[in-house]
């Protein structure tokens, strides 16, 4: 995606707001991990004299395989980011600047590099997963418990069963 600053371009502290949608190709194959197009890019552009301030919001859906009870999933994925765009950037520079050149920034690779720099290591289907086993315990062990409780008790009920108390 490319933004054009051109009306902005020769006015120092001039603001530009934009809006748009990126497709990119972004996989993990190994960890399942897959960005689901379009990623919706919203962003500011700051003219700071000898460099551009570009700060840019992504909002996206990833699939994704949880790493602790295996299932598949699809999330909301949201990622800040604040890079810089310059002309001539200096060697060296402490932070990671973008180099351009005429009135577009390409805002593309950014956004790659920084979804890749954010996206989890271990992927998970929700933040307190509990893994395969629990997951086990709570959807199949306890309903089942409970339930045969219920209806033994309610066949007790019925046949009125002898076990040495009264019952009307
Ligand atoms: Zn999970």
């Amino acid at each position: 995606m490319k933004v054009n600053i051109s009306e902005i371009k020769n006015i120092h502290g001039a603001v530009l707001d934009f809006a748009g949608q990126q497709e990119l190709t972004i996989t993990e194959e190994k960890l399942g991990f897959q960005v689901i197009n379009p990623i919706h890019v919203k962003g500011r552009v700051t003219n700071a004299a000898t460099f551009y301030i570009v700060e840019i919001g992504l909002n996206f859906k990833y699939r994704g395989q949880c790493s602790r009870c295996l299932s598949d999933f699809e999330k909301k994925g949201k990622i800040n980011i604040n890079v810089q765009f310059s002309e001539n950037p200096l060697e060296n520079e402490a932070e990671v600047v973008y180099k351009f050149s005429g009135d577009e920034l390409d805002i593309t690779e950014a956004i790659r590099e920084y979804i890749w720099l954010e996206f989890p290591i271990k992927l998970l289907c929700k933040t307190d997963c509990q893994g395969i086993g629990l997951r086990h315990k709570e959807d199949l062990v306890e309903p089942t418990n409970s339930q045969f409780e219920k209806l033994r008790g309610l066949f007790q009920e019925e046949r009125g069963v002898n076990n040495g108390k009264s019952n009307e």
